[in-house]
C-alpha cells in the first residue's frame, strides 16, 4: 500500500542535506563549544554559522538570535521572560483565542501569578480585528503575542499592521512564526516584530531545536538558568548537531520559499476543490494568499473527525483532526470553536497539510479514498440518517 503523508504541520522529515551537515557533530566534531581547544573552536564556528543563517532569514543581527529546545520553549521564554522583566510597568498581556497551546497555556499559567490576559476574538476565517487590538491596549499592557500563521486553519495574520500598532503604542510584540517560516516572507525590521519563535521540525530540520529572536534592547528575563551559554541568556550545553541542522534547514527553506509555496498552493487548491464536492462539506479558514500554502482544513457535517482519521489510516493516509496536541483528548479544537463552529462540527473536522514531497498523485489518492469513507461513516451515524 502506498503511504500518503498529509500531516506536515505536525512535523516534517529531516532533509538529506540537513542530516548530512549534522552527522559530524555527533562523532568527530563533538567538542563543547565553551571549551578552549581546536575541536571546540570548530563547534563554536558551526554555531555562529547557524546563527547567521537564521539571522539572514529574519533580517536581524546574529546577536539577536538565541537557540532553544524547540518552538514551545521559545514561546514560553518570550512570554514568561517579558512578563517577569516588565512587571513594574504593568501586568497585562494580550493574545488571541487561536494560539498554539505553547502560548495559551503559558498565558493561563501567568494568570495564576497575578497577570491579566486578554484573549482576542477572531472572525470566521480566524483573523484578529485590529480595532479590537488597539482598544485592548492599556497603559498596563506589556506584551502582545499573536501568532504569524495558524497551525490548524492556516490563517496568516496581518503581522505588519499588528507590528505597527504595537510599536506606536510602545508595547512589545511577540509572534509565534513556527508555521510561517519557510512558507511566508518574514522580515522583523519591516514588520516591527520584537520577539519571534521558530522551530526546526516544521521546516525539514530536527525536532527539539528552535530559536527565539529577541530585538536588541528588549528587557527580558531568562527562562533556563545555569551556565553562560547563548550570551548568558539560555543555559545548557548547546545541542550542536541540532542547531547546525536548524541552520541548514532555515537556509534551504529560504532558498526554496517561492518554488515551495507555489507547489503547495497548486496542490492545496486542487485538494480543497475536490473535497468541497463531497456533500455538506465546508472549508475552515480563509482562501487564497491569506492562507498557509500547505494547509487544508474542512468540516464534514454529521461525521466525527476521529473516525475519519482512523479510516484514512487504514487506507495508508496520515492526517490529523484539529491539532496533533488535542487529538487523543476528546475536546473539540479551541481554534474551530473560536471561529464559530458548533461543537458537533468542530468534532467533524479534518486537517490535511502538504509538504515538499507531496504530489498530485497524493491528492488524487485522497480524493478517491475519502468520499466513500465519509459516505460510509454517515451511513452509520444517526444524525445523518435522521436528516435523510
Ligand atoms: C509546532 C508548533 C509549536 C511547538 O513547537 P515545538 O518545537 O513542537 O515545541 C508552537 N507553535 C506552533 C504554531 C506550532 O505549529
Amino acid at each position: 500500500m502506498r503511504k500518503v503523508y498529509m500531516d506536515y504541520a505536525a512535523t516534517t522529515y529531516v532533509k538529506k542535506e540537513v542530516l548530512e551537515e549534522m552527522m559530524p557533530y555527533f562523532t568527530e566534531k563533538f567538542g563543547n563549544p565553551s571549551s578552549f581547544y581546536s575541536i571546540s573552536r570548530e563547534t563554536k564556528i558551526a554555531l555562529d554559522e547557524a546563527r547567521s543563517r537564521v539571522a539572514k532569514a529574519l533580517n536581524c543581527l546574529s546577536s539577536e538570535v538565541y537557540f532553544t529546545g524547540g518552538g514551545s520553549e521559545a514561546d514560553n521564554w518570550a512570554i514568561k521572560g517579558i512578563a517577569s522583566a516588565n512587571k513594574e510597568k504593568g501586568n497585562h498581556i494580550i493574545t488571541t483565542k487561536i494560539e498554539h497551546h505553547a502560548v495559551l497555556h503559558t498565558c493561563e499559567f501567568l494568570e495564576k501569578h497575578g497577570f491579566e490576559v486578554t484573549y482576542l476574538n477572531v472572525d470566521k476565517e480566524g483573523f484578529v480585528n485590529l480595532e479590537e487590538l488597539k482598544n485592548s491596549i492599556t497603559d498596563k499592557t506589556i506584551l502582545v503575542s499573536i501568532m504569524f500563521a495558524n497551525n490548524e486553519i492556516g490563517t496568516i495574520q496581518p503581522i505588519k499592521e499588528i507590528g505597527s500598532i504595537c510599536r506606536e503604542k510602545g508595547v512589545i510584540f511577540h509572534t509565534d512564526a513556527v508555521q510561517a517560516l519557510g512558507n511566508v516572507k518574514i522580515d522583523v525590521q519591516d514588520m516591527n516584530i520584537d520577539l519571534l519563535s521558530l522551530a526546526g521540525h516544521k521546516i525539514y530540520g530536527p525536532k527539539g531545536v528552535g530559536a527565539l529572536y529577541i530585538r536588541k534592547g528588549i528587557k527580558i528575563d531568562n527562562l533556563i538558568h545555569g551556565g553562560g551559554q547563548e550570551r548568558a541568556r539560555r543555559a545548557g550545553t548547546e545541542n550542536t548537531a541540532s542547531i547546525v541542522g536548524l541552520g541548514k534547514a532555515v537556509e534551504l527553506a529560504m532558498e526554496n520559499l517561492e518554488e515551495h509555496s507555489k507547489h503547495l498552493v497548486k496542490l492545496r487548491d486542487k485538494l480543497i476543490d475536490g473535497l468541497l464536492k463531497i456533500p455538506n462539506t465546508k472549508l475552515n479558514g480563509p482562501i487564497g494568499d491569506r492562507r498557509l500554502p500547505g494547509n487544508v482544513n474542512v468540516v464534514f457535517e454529521y461525521v466525527k473527525g476521529d473516525s475519519i482519521i482512523l479510516n484514512l489510516d487504514f487506507a495508508g493516509i496520515c492526517a490529523s483532526s484539529g491539532s496533533a496536541c488535542t487529538s487523543g483528548s476528546l475536546n473539540p479544537s479551541h481554534v474551530l470553536l473560536a471561529i464559530g463552529l458548533p461543537k458537533a462540527s468542530a468534532e467533524g473536522s479534518l486537517r490535511l497539510t502538504l509538504g515538499d514531497d507531496s504530489t498530485e498523485e497524493d491528492v488524487d489518492i485522497v480524493l478517491e479514498v475519502l468520499p466513500p469513507i465519509i459516505e460510509r461513516i454517515r451511513g452509520a451515524s444517526s444524525p445523518w440518517r435522521e436528516k435523510l
